[in-house]
């Protein structure tokens, strides 16, 4: 089919850079996922439709505008319901050191001297659930993500998988490309070894060292963390947080004589079902032959 070569309109750059979205080599807005999450970019409350993201037809464009017209009105029920707060802080446990405040990567936490209290600002949390897992005395909550429920889905799979498949492997899979590519990977009816069982996260920043020793220690084969890409992390860090929590459980996992591979960890975009077969199939051989 012949095609027009097309160019982002002058100014682009500009008006990417007042908004603050990024843009891609090729100069038009880059979006969380061209295929999977084509209307949205890095900043919240900012989504994209038709040739600002890249050259298409005009079905196309219509298409996406209805979208980013979704995507925008959920966001805006989201603030104006709040059906449930974004954190449950426990103002007791808090000691108010601050070092949630400071590891928030949107700048939603702030620090009341005059009520001497951590306070969340709602419409700028984005619930990644990162200051959860940085309060030492366990003092924020991340509701209906709360650590007792993870470690209640864990256990409740040990109870009852373990032994039944083998090699049993817990995946803690993000909530956006996580949760996008196993449903792919269904959708497309690809096969991929059942012993790997999913358990879902909001974002790999607020994966909890303790759960992954925890589906170790009560006989997990191995673990599995599985979100976005380092560059299309829907909440800008919780890629790099994640690779360097895994590299400490590799360390943990070294100085206890375990076998260090028994924690893997896969970045990949929402449609890179074939990456992820693949690679899921590796890990289950590797674990199989430790096995047995
Ligand atoms: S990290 Fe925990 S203890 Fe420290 S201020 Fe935040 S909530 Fe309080
Ligand atoms: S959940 Fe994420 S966005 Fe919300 S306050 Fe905690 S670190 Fe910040």
């Amino acid at each position: 089919m012949l095609s027009c070569a097309m160019a982002p309109p002058r100014g682009m750059e500009q008006l990417a850079s007042l908004l603050g979205v990024k843009v891609a080599l090729d100069g038009f807005v880059k979006t969380l996922d061209e295929k999977v999450c084509s209307t949205e970019t890095d900043v919240p409350g900012i989504y994209v439709c038709g040739a600002v993201e890249g050259p298409k037809d005009i079905p196309e464009s219509v298409a996406q505008a209805s979208a980013a017209a979704s995507c925008a009105a959920r966001a805006v029920m989201k603030v104006a319901q709040k059906p449930t707060p974004a954190l449950l802080i426990d103002e007791e446990a808090c000691g108010k050191c601050g070092l949630c405040v400071v590891s928030c990567p949107f700048e939603a936490l702030s620090i009341d001297e005059e009520e001497n209290k951590v306070v969340v600002d709602e419409a700028t949390c984005r619930r990644c659930g990162l200051c959860a897992t940085v309060c030492g005395p366990g003092a924020i909550e991340l509701p209906n993500n709360e650590r007792m429920q993870i470690s209640q889905q864990i256990q409740s799979i040990l109870k009852d998988g373990s032994g039944a498949l083998h090699p049993l492997v817990l995946a803690f899979c993000c909530d956006e490309c996580g949760y996008s590519v196993l449903d792919s990977v269904g959708f497309q009816r690809k096969r991929y070894p059942p012993g790997i069982i999913p358990i879902f996260i909001p974002c790999l920043s607020s994966l909890s060292i303790h759960h992954v020793i925890e589906a170790l220690s009560l006989g997990a084969d191995g673990v599995l963390i599985l979100g976005c890409l380092e560059d299309r992390c829907h909440f800008e860090e919780g890629a790099i947080k994640a690779r360097s929590k895994v590299e400490f459980i590799k360390l943990l996992l070294r100085e206890l004589g375990l076998l260090e591979n028994k924690a893997n960890i896969l970045m990949l975009s929402g449609n890179m079902t074939q990456d992820f077969v693949s690679k899921v199939n590796e890990i289950a051989d590797r674990l199989r032959r430790v096995k047995t």
